[in-house]
């Protein structure tokens, strides 16, 4: 657990959230002081009632201190549920605004963040990082300031009746601290193996879930299910060992408080005889004592507790402070209804600045062109298109729109020019009418329809069980593949917009949706400018222009007869991919 920022800079940060909440933060003080004086006064009252009025035999006084004594019990109950209360709602209104800034914060982490932090620990800072750290906030923090004043509270008052009494019951302290000792070192290293462990447990889980289709296309599942039982059986002997602890630490405790009692009952017996200690004093101490222990157990894992919270809070804000590479700048401009021109100017590219993925890039489409992007598998096709969606800026060189440069550009107004429609369409849980609309909340009935009729969705969602209303799964398992395309292909064009970019689908589909889809795309690119990574011949054959990438440069461009004519690397591609589509036209190619 490496630390880079200091407790006394988080503690500070922490305690700027705290401020709005600083009145419930008082009254909850004062409520445990009150809870800690009433219980520090329970054995007190007692040796009261025993020294004053057991042994005077009077009654009367007896029966009032008893009362007085159900009385400070009262207060007692009253301040510490009280102050249990009020502390967890502040924990509890903290979490709920650290989970919240850190939501809102995912929302607007650009793409790069995305590819180099796995989901596992992003999940894992929202929940378990955050969850250690309420621990602390909802009772950690109040306890020790209860417990520590708890323990001089008894100090001072077994010093006040017998200060001999008092040394005598110490006899123990050696033996204690010893235990607190061991403990605290080996519940250190417990607690964080467990901590540890489940955030292993947390990321195969999420690696898992998210790469089950791969899991499973490949009968991989018993080789996961194994490497999960690895961590999870890690996780489970973690947690017993600390279990073991926890339960041997009380124990030992007991066993070192009977010795402390026996001390106390035996010196005190014979002090007695002489009349320098009164048998109230020996009752009184024997509850101070077991009074002692509690308090000593919570103080002595307090600061391992301590240290955890702290390493969450760390990377709580670690992500709250995560840098937004794309952010609009102060003076950016509102982008209108784009004409749709899209010009790269020497635009150079490296998800590492130092490699370049692609290399002075200059490529100019007008508005309403469709242009077809073509090349090798990592010729940087993707990379292009992210680009033009500025999830990334260029390392050098420029990107405009209409002859504004993106980066001058609010990213909403941007963004709500271009549709993106990805090669494995996203669909939310919820229903397919939701799923279109997404892209334009505000669309009528009609217009849903319209769309989901121009992509030629429309008769597939009628025959659904529930039609539009059908609910679509997480993942979309209930629909096709074709099916979620086309509907993707309806969400895009109800949001109408002047820029389309497209990962064409590499996946198989039958010949009657094929021939749907390349209808519904013909309506799609209609009076828009369209980029598209293109996979099917139809698509390169209708396409304005194409351009062929190859290691991040444009090495060719045309339409398809002129670079068949080249018999460059276009003319070569078609040859391994495109030329079998031609003979059967339903097939696809990639
Ligand atoms: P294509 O779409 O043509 O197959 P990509 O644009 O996906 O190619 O990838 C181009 C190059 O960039 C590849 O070498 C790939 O390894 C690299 N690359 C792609 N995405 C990332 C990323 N998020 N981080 C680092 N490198 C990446």
């Amino acid at each position: 657990m490496e630390r880079k920022v200091s407790d006394t800079l988080l503690l500070r940060r922490i305690g700027r959230y705290v401020l709005p909440f600083r009145n419930q933060l008082m009254m909850s003080i004062i409520s445990l002081l009150v809870t800690a004086a009433t219980n520090l006064a329970g054995p007190y009252v007692l040796k009261i009632a025993i020294d004053t009025y057991i042994t005077s035999q009077d009654f009367t006084g007896l029966a009032n201190i008893m009362l007085a004594y159900i009385a400070i019990n009262i207060v007692n109950f009253l301040t510490s549920h009280r102050q249990l209360y009020l502390m967890s709602g502040i924990g509890q209104r903290l979490i709920y605004k650290f989970r919240e800034e850190m939501f809102s914060r995912l929302q607007r982490l650009s793409l790069k963040f995305y590819s180099q932090n796995v989901s596992g620990s992003i999940v894992s800072r929202v929940t378990n990082d955050v969850d250690s750290l309420q621990e602390l906030l909802t009772s950690g923090i109040l306890t020790v300031i209860s417990d520590i004043v708890t323990i001089a509270g008894i100090f001072m008052i077994m010093a006040w009746m017998s200060l001999q009494l008092t040394l005598v019951s110490m006899i123990i302290a050696p033996m204690l601290l010893t235990l607190i000792y061991i403990f605290q070192k080996k519940a250190r290293s417990a607690y964080l193996a467990t901590k540890q462990k489940m955030a292993g447990v947390t990321a195969k889980l999420a690696e898992s879930i998210m790469g089950m289709r791969v899991i499973q296309s490949f009968t991989r599942e018993s080789d996961q299910q194994q490497a999960f039982g690895q961590v999870n059986i890690e996780n489970l002997q973690a947690n017993l060992v600390a279990a073991r602890l926890f339960a041997v630490f009380p124990a030992g405790v007991e066993v070192i408080s009977a010795v402390g009692t026996c001390a106390v009952l035996w010196y005190g017996g014979l002090q007695t005889a002489l009349g320098a200690i009164t048998i109230g004093t020996i009752v009184a101490f024997m509850s101070y004592l077991t009074m002692f222990f509690r308090p000593l157990l919570t103080l002595s894992i307090f600061y391992t507790n301590f240290q955890s919270a702290m390493a969450g809070a760390e990377r709580m804000f670690e992500l709250i402070d995560a840098p937004i590479d794309i952010a609009d700048k102060d003076d950016a401009a509102e982008l209108e209804r784009a004409r749709g021109e899209i010009s790269l100017e020497n635009t150079s590219f490296g998800y590492d600045p130092r490699y370049l993925v692609l290399n002075d890039i200059n490529l100019k489409i007008a508005p309403n062109e469709t242009v077809a992007i073509v090349g090798p598998t990592g010729a940087g096709k993707s990379t292009l298109i992210n680009l033009v969606c500025r999830f990334y800026d260029p390392t050098s060189g420029s990107i405009k729109v209409d002859g504004y440069d993106l980066r001058d550009v609010k990213l909403e107004s941007l963004h709500k020019q271009i549709g993106l429609v990805l090669q494995e369409p996203f669909l939310f849980a919820g229903s397919v009418r939701e799923n279109i609309a997404y892209s334009c909340l505000e669309a009528s009935e009609d217009e849903i329809v319209k769309a989901a009729k121009a992509v030629g969705a429309h008769d597939f969602i009628e025959r659904l069980p529930a039609s539009y209303d059908t609910i679509i799964r997480e993942g979309a398992t209930n629909l096709s593949i074709g099916q979620r395309q086309l509907i993707s292909f309806a969400r895009a064009l109800l949001a109408d917009p002047r820029i389309l970019i497209m990962d064409e689908a590499t996946s198989s589909v039958d010949p009657y949706t094929e021939l749907l889809i390349r209808h519904a795309l013909e309506n799609l690119l209609k009076n828009r400018t369209a980029l598209i990574i293109a996979h099917r011949l139809s698509t390169v054959r209708n396409a304005d222009r194409i351009i062929v990438l190859d290691q991040g440069r444009i090495v060719e461009e045309g339409t398809h007869d002129q670079l068949i004519a080249r018999k460059g690397l276009y003319a070569r591609l078609y040859q391994m991919q495109f030329r079998e589509a031609e003979a059967t036209p339903t097939q696809k190619v990639s």
